[in-house]
């Protein structure tokens, strides 16, 4: 069918005009509805990254918000999906809108990728290690002074798992991580912590090569509980020196590993 396209000048340029892909000559309106579901998604984003909607929070409906900011609910539509292509939003049917940390996914993603680009065999890595002892000795030394009870409580709970997964590698390996995890979350800087799950997958590698090592996981553990006593004094030179003595063990039992 051929549309000529003169027959639609001076026609209403309604919501759906766009739907079929043609550009039309519409000279205000598109202009004003690009303003308004951006001013609304930089309105949710702005209540995203100050903390007021935190992950796992249900947004409320698309009509509510439509009558909340005084918007069509195509404009809300919209801005929903420009939330989500910045994966702040999930989109779920059925379930709603929820507040997702895909920023940290895409973040965690790339430096992973990066990282498997840049060292290669990444469970033997010099670079990976290199990075461990700048970023984990001084996470080590912050969460002595920044700890709270509920980090130091996650920390005993992994060695707990540890100490009864001796003998089950996924086990140990997730209880590892979460040791870790928990010291970068007592640190209070959220950036720390989002640096520290980047490189989380790729230390999940590096700590399987450690377990088949004979005695490795009981020396990781004598380490982990000397870090966690010196969180618990407050300690933080002890702490910082006692991760570093931990990620010594871990370049010796990844080089026995690999040997
Ligand atoms: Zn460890």
């Amino acid at each position: 069918m051929i549309i000529p396209t003169i027959a639609y000048y001076g026609q209403s340029d309604g919501e759906n005009s766009l739907s079929g892909g043609e550009k039309r000559d519409s000279m205000y309106a598109p202009i004003q509805s690009v303003k308004v579901f951006e001013r609304v998604a930089a309105q949710i984003e702005k209540r995203i990254l100050d903390g007021e909607l935190r992950i796992g929070d249900r947004l409320p409906t698309e009509r509510a918000l439509a009558e909340q900011f005084h918007v069509s609910r195509t404009a809300v539509r919209e801005a929903m999906k420009i939330l989500a292509q910045k994966g702040l939003v999930d989109m779920r049917p059925g379930r709603g809108t929820i507040v997702v940390d895909g920023a940290r996914e895409a973040m965690e993603n790339s430096i992973g990728l990066l990282m498997k680009m840049k060292s290669g065999e990444v469970g033997s890595s010099d670079d990976l290690v290199e990075v461990r002892a700048i970023l984990e000795t001084e996470i080590a030394a912050l969460a002595a002074a920044r700890a709270t009870e509920i980090e130091i409580a996650a920390m005993r709970e992994a060695i707990r798992v540890m100490d009864e997964s001796l003998d089950d590698a996924d086990a140990f390996i997730t209880a590892d991580n979460s040791f870790h995890e928990a010291l970068a979350q007592a640190t209070q800087n959220a950036l720390i912590l989002t640096l520290l799950n980047s490189i989380v997958h790729l230390l999940s590698e590096q700590r399987k090569q450690i377990f088949e090592v004979d005695g490795g996981p009981q020396r990781g553990q004598m380490h982990h509980r000397r870090i966690l006593e010196c969180v618990i004094r407050r300690d933080p030179a002890s702490a910082r020196a006692a991760m570093g003595a931990h990620l010594l063990q871990v370049r010796e039992d990844v080089s026995a590993g690999a040997g």
